[in-house]
């Protein structure tokens, strides 16, 4: 068997992660879906030209909430290249109102009902609502020829729906946004940290570390770690406090998980689902 034969068909891509701006690639490795754009138009084609592909291999935008860190760069390039907006209702309707996207043209926008699967490009895909102060916020399940990811970012608290879809999941983008010290120490006004860390904000290091060893299984391939805080967090603070609770719970990752921080602007090229 040849090194490619052994590689999954389907790939992950993070072009960006973090409050600077968010945009991942699922999909084959010659055309697939962007999730969220939340770079410009231009930082997104030279990713792609990265991967060896361009605008037309991209067959529909799914949209996880109306945050201009999510969608800053959804209206200059949809101009460029129309492409199928797929979104929760209030999402589209936040679309719509928005500054930055406000101009998009309504006859590319797609609802989506939580919870209902759906297919595009033979992968199944499956909304879910989570807790955040966007606008129609939802995390995403994909699986494709059974492999699966789950994308569960921007969110406030981990409730039962979103448990039961990393559960299923062998690949994870779980959020993990703040060091809880570092926020409280930081100088952010006091309303801010309030909404940070509210049931409605993001997830810390310790929310995201506790979830995952509770729920980690040797079935797990990769888990990998976004929307990290420019301010409030750093790589190491949060691979730390992962590893901390494995060893505090006696659970040890299994040789083939893979665990890695998302970077704030590099791509991570893509990895094998
Ligand atoms: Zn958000
Ligand atoms: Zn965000």
């Amino acid at each position: 068997m040849d090194l490619f034969s052994c590689l999954s068909p389907f790939v992950f891509c993070s072009f960006a992660s973090g409050s600077s701006g968010n945009c991942y690639y699922v999909g084959r490795q010659e055309e697939g879906i962007l999730v969220d754009v939340g770079i410009s138009a231009k930082q997104v084609k030279m990713k792609l030209l990265q991967q060896d592909l361009t605008l037309n291999s991209i067959k529909a935008i799914l949209v996880t909430h109306d945050h201009i860190d999510h969608v800053s760069g959804l209206e200059v390039l949809e101009k460029e290249h129309p492409i199928p907006i797929y979104a929760h209702s209030d999402c589209l309707q936040g679309l719509v109102e928005g500054k930055a996207t406000k101009n998009l043209d309504p006859s590319l926008f797609h609802e989506i009902d939580p919870l209902q699967p759906f297919n595009l490009m033979s992968i199944a895909i499956e909304a879910y609502p989570v807790m955040h102060d966007g606008r129609g916020a939802v995390g995403y399940h994909f699986n494709y020829e059974g492999h699966t990811l789950t994308i569960a970012t921007d969110i406030g608290m981990l409730d039962k729906v979103v448990k039961e879809q990393i559960l299923r999941s062998e690949n994870i983008v779980i959020e993990a946004n703040y060091d809880s010290e570092m926020l409280e120490k930081g100088k952010y006004p006091y309303h801010l940290k309030q909404r940070i860390s509210g049931p409605f904000g993001h997830l810390s290091n310790e929310e995201m570390a506790r979830f995952i060893v509770s729920a980690y299984h040797p079935g797990m391939k990769n888990i990998m770690l976004c929307h990290l805080s420019e301010n409030n967090n750093t790589p190491q603070r949060t691979m730390q406090c992962l590893h901390e609770q494995f060893r505090k719970r006696r659970v040890r990752p299994d040789v083939n998980t893979t665990i890695f921080p998302l970077p704030r602007h590099k791509s991570t090229g893509f990895v094998y689902l």
